[in-house]
């Protein structure tokens, strides 16, 4: 089977493998690759640009662009790149439409002729044999993205309330036979912090997750013009870092969702004691991208001008000092 000709490649990626010029701030670690057809998504998700229900650019996903190359000269520099040490890893992630399964094999395949990369896919839910098709072309990490924390607003955003073919305990069937096939450990889900759910939903979805024995990689809502959810606000920076902190300890398995403690919906108590609550802070490495390893999604979330809520490196010194004050007051 033969891979698409064209793939789309994230902008920030495309400059990491030279396939176009331009400045970043802060390099990909993982190169991001999206799969490319004429038309959108077949899913109608309400905050992504490349969903059927979108009037945006079909070039973006999140706030990053996408533009289109030649599929086989954007793996093989991903190899060279990865044999450089430039990335540690390839994420492909997939659009919804029928013959996706056999395009995401393909690429897998072709990413495994040229080189050992670790291959992430992310992708809509898939059944048990697409997903050992997966697995048996060589990709490391699958990720089936629930978004939503909450039964509710998954209906609301990507199911039924906007017409999309997706439900809740369809993706948790999916994420179970994902770790059957790839491991516990080895299955990511993506999480949106700020569509409507309370910390305390948010917190106790990480814990079933991590439970399951899937990653839930974390992502603050960030509105793009044409989506159905363009007049939304992103969540509060506060609030977003005491997800990530939850996330941080329920994840490293410091503290679990029934140790800590919520006042109207609100989290007050991580369930650690002080002084291992301010040395976690100041590792700052809750407050980095979470996700695949190697992922750092660069500028997915926010402008280059900031806030930062997913830091694609360490925080500086300075960035921690503002974070611990969140923390404090
Ligand atoms: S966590 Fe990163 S590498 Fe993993 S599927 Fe999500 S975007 Fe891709």
């Amino acid at each position: 089977m033969e891979p698409p000709e064209k793939i789309r490649v994230s902008i920030g990626t495309a400059i990491v493998l030279g396939l176009t010029r331009g400045r970043i701030d802060a390099e990909p670690t993982t190169a991001y690759l999206l799969t490319y057809r004429e038309g959108k998504c077949q899913a109608a998700c309400a905050f992504c640009p490349q969903s059927r229900r979108s009037s945006g650019r079909a070039d973006m996903l999140s706030r990053v662009t996408w533009p289109v190359f030649s599929t086989r000269e954007a793996i093989r520099r991903a190899s060279e790149a990865f044999r450089l040490g430039k990335i540690v890893r390839v994420c492909i992630q997939a659009l919804n439409y029928p013959s996706v399964v056999d395009d995401l094999t393909a690429l897998a395949r072709l990413v495994k002729e040229h080189s050992d990369v670790p291959v992430s896919i992310s992708c809509q839910p898939l059944s048990r044999s697409d997903l050992r098709r997966l697995f048996d072309a060589g990709v490391q990490r699958v990720g089936i993205s629930l978004d939503a924390a909450t039964k509710e607003i998954f209906d609301r955003v990507k199911g039924s309330g906007v017409g999309g073919p997706y439900t809740w305990s369809g993706h948790f069937k999916a994420l179970k036979e994902a770790v059957r096939v790839f491991g516990e450990g080895n299955v990511t889900t993506h999480l949106i912090a700020g569509l409507g759910e309370t910390e305390e939903e948010f917190v106790k979805t990480i814990q079933i997750c991590v439970d399951m024995g899937v990653y839930p990689a974390l992502f603050a809502f960030t509105p793009i013009p044409g989506t159905l959810l363009s007049g939304n606000p992103p969540p509060s920076l506060a609030s977003y870092r005491k997800l990530q902190l939850a996330h941080y300890l329920i994840t490293k398995r410091m503290s679990r969702y029934r140790d800590m403690k919520f006042r109207n919906g609100c989290l007050v108590d991580f369930g650690i004691s002080d002084e291992q609550l301010k040395a976690v802070i100041r590792r700052g490495e809750p407050f980095m991208t979470s996700g695949c390893p190697g992922c750092n999604r660069p500028y997915y979330n926010e402008k280059p001008g900031g806030p930062l809520y997913n830091f694609p490196r360490r925080p500086t010194s300075d960035e921690i000092a503002r974070i611990e004050k969140i923390f404090m007051s």
